[in-house]
């Protein structure tokens, strides 16, 4: 599996499991470390071949096109207070609209990080599952929530 999607700041990458349609995330690291041969769904706890797919690829895509453009346009700022005064005017706009602006972005933020003791690994998951119990990505085996 090769991973070549943008992470987030927490340097995670976004996977979505087919069978439940759960979102989670995982570090490259992690997700293609040689001990780690196949990943549960911390959702639903099954396996599944490919958690990539063209919908998270393209919404991972929007994320950091949005992260990026949001630093563009804060550099951009700077520069206005800079230029106030020197004579020249330099002005940064409005700040650009993101893409693709859904209810499921909002959810992906919200993800939360679950550190799983019996691999020494996290995953960010849902704040519902952390709460209920959520299945270790790494070896399937069920975590206990936070209640
Ligand atoms: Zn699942
Ligand atoms: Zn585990």
């Amino acid at each position: 599996m090769k991973i070549s999607i943008p992470t987030d700041n927490d340097g995670f990458v976004l996977f979505r499991c087919p069978l439940c349609g759960g979102y989670f995330k995982l570090t490259p690291d992690d997700a293609q470390a040689d001990d780690v041969i196949e990943i549960w769904c911390p959702c639903c706890g099954l396996k599944s071949e490919n958690y990539l797919t063209d919908d998270v690829i393209e919404l991972a895509m929007n994320m950091a096109k949005n992260l990026a453009m949001d630093m563009v346009f804060e550099e951009m700022q700077k520069w206005e207070r800079q230029f106030k005064g020197s004579g020249l005017t330099f002005k940064a706009g409005k700040r650009p609209r993101p893409e693709a602006e859904n209810p499921i972005i909002a959810g992906i933020e919200a993800l939360e990080i679950q550190q799983y003791e019996c691999c020494k690994r996290q995953a960010k998951i849902e704040p519902i599952i952390k709460l209920s119990g959520s299945y270790c990505p790494f070896c399937g085996v069920k975590c206990d929530g936070d209640q």
